[in-house]
């Protein structure tokens, strides 16, 4: 059996697939090594859906956004599976947030519209906004089918030539000389290790004598049934209310209902948990969120669920190199929507490329700053 690569990937989410798919189509070989197994409940791309949207208050992730959307229809067309379902998206809430979407979406010739209440509420008439009543509404948004998503790009992986070791756990990477790493099973060498292992990955490159301010999190979503909204835009509103209820985003999801979360105040995470319950308390306050914004939609809860993420001090990934370490890890909340996109990003920075600036490990929003899980998604 071959044990040595191009490269060796550690995690099997979206970072890690992503890596690999590029990086053997770039021509390497890689073996991509998963403890759980991909897209198991405990990781976190997992479940059935994600937001997506081209709407960042960054050029670069408009970019980066629509270059997902058109690398995703590849993958649907390659596969014949249904992965992303757009209808739009309403945003709301922070004067200044809004403002910074609307630059740099029309910065990247993306369509977007300013509306006042009349036309929100036209576009999802369940909606109810408390004053001042503007919001935006962007058409490339909507719903990434994520568990289609990781078995499209699971298949392209493996048919590509990807060797995927998984269920099987990564206990240890060694440095100096060649570089190895060792999982309960098997020693792999590699030109390249790429970390890509979640909210797992502060521990590992920790070992490695590599610091990196990650702060993981265990975020809940809870899907209402709605099969009035299943066409209707997914919403995003930034900031909280004067109630103290914290910012909310969701999207229509077929054959289940409408998927809403908080995007702040999460809780801290247990690593070795074997599952996380549904906290009764924190879906009663989205209820009541739902009760304040859209008070005539019928709500009965399809199902609630917990799943984990990793913020990092500033909200933006890390993708960049020590040695023959590549990091790609601190989704922050919001990396599922770039799925194969993210692919390039890594494989760059795999053959030699300087890491983006944004992404960058000693960038000053993120070198010596801390972080904690509750913090707010940023982006
Ligand atoms: C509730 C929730 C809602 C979200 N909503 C959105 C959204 O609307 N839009 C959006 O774009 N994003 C969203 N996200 C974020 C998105 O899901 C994550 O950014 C993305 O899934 C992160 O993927 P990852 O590959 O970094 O991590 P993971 O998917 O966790 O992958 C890491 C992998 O590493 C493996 N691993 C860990 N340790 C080891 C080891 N020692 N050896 C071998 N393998 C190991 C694990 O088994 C795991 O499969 C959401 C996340 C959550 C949790």
């Amino acid at each position: 059996m071959r044990n040595s690569f191009d490269v060796v990937v550690i995690g099997a989410g979206v970072f890690g697939l992503a890596a690999a798919l590029e990086l053997r189509r770039r021509g390497r070989s890689v073996a991509v090594v998963d403890r759980f197994g991909s897209g198991h409940p405990l990781t976190s791309s997992t479940g059935r859906s994600r937001g997506i949207r081209i709407a960042y208050d960054h050029p670069f992730y408009v970019d980066l956004a629509s270059d997902a959307i058109r690398r995703w229809r590849g993958l649907e067309a390659a596969t014949g599976r249904k992965i992303l379902h757009l209808t739009g998206q309403i945003d709301f809430g922070l004067p200044e947030k809004l403002a910074g979407i609307v630059s740099a979406v029309r910065g990247a010739g993306g369509a977007i519209e300013e509306l006042g209440a009349a036309g929100l509420y036209a576009r999802l008439p369940y909606l109810r906004l408390d004053e001042p009543k503007v919001g935006l509404f962007h058409p490339d948004a909507g719903t990434v089918l994520s568990d289609e998503a990781m078995a499209a790009m699971k298949a392209g992986a493996l048919a590509s030539g990807v060797l995927l070791y998984e269920p099987e756990r990564v206990v240890a990477v060694e440095t100096g000389g060649a570089t190895r790493v060792v999982t309960e099973k098997r020693t792999l060498e590699a030109e390249t290790v790429v970390v890509a292992a979640g909210p797992w990955s502060g521990p590992l490159l920790r070992d490695l004598g590599i610091e990196v301010p990650l702060a993981p999190a265990v975020a809940q979503v809870t899907f209402i049934a709605a099969p009035a909204l299943v066409d209707l835009p997914g919403i995003g509103e930034w900031g909280g209310d004067e109630d103290g209820l914290g910012g909310v985003y969701g999207h229509p999801v077929p054959g289940i209902g409408y998927k809403l979360a908080f995007s702040s105040g999460q809780q801290g995470w247990e690593p070795e948990a074997a599952e996380w319950k549904p906290d009764l308390q924190e879906q009663t306050r989205l209820l009541g969120w739902v009760d304040r914004r859209m008070p005539d939609f019928p709500r009965t809860v399809q199902l609630t669920q917990r799943h984990p993420w990793t913020m990092t001090p500033d909200g933006d990934f890390v993708v960049d190199r020590v040695g023959s370490i590549v990091l790609a890890c601190g989704c922050s909340g919001h990396a599922f929507k770039f799925g194969p996109a993210l692919g390039p990003l890594v494989a760059d920075v795999v053959e030699g490329q300087p890491a983006n600036a944004l992404f960058r490990l000693d960038r000053p929003s993120v070198r010596n700053r801390t972080v904690t899980a509750s913090d707010p998604i940023l982006r």
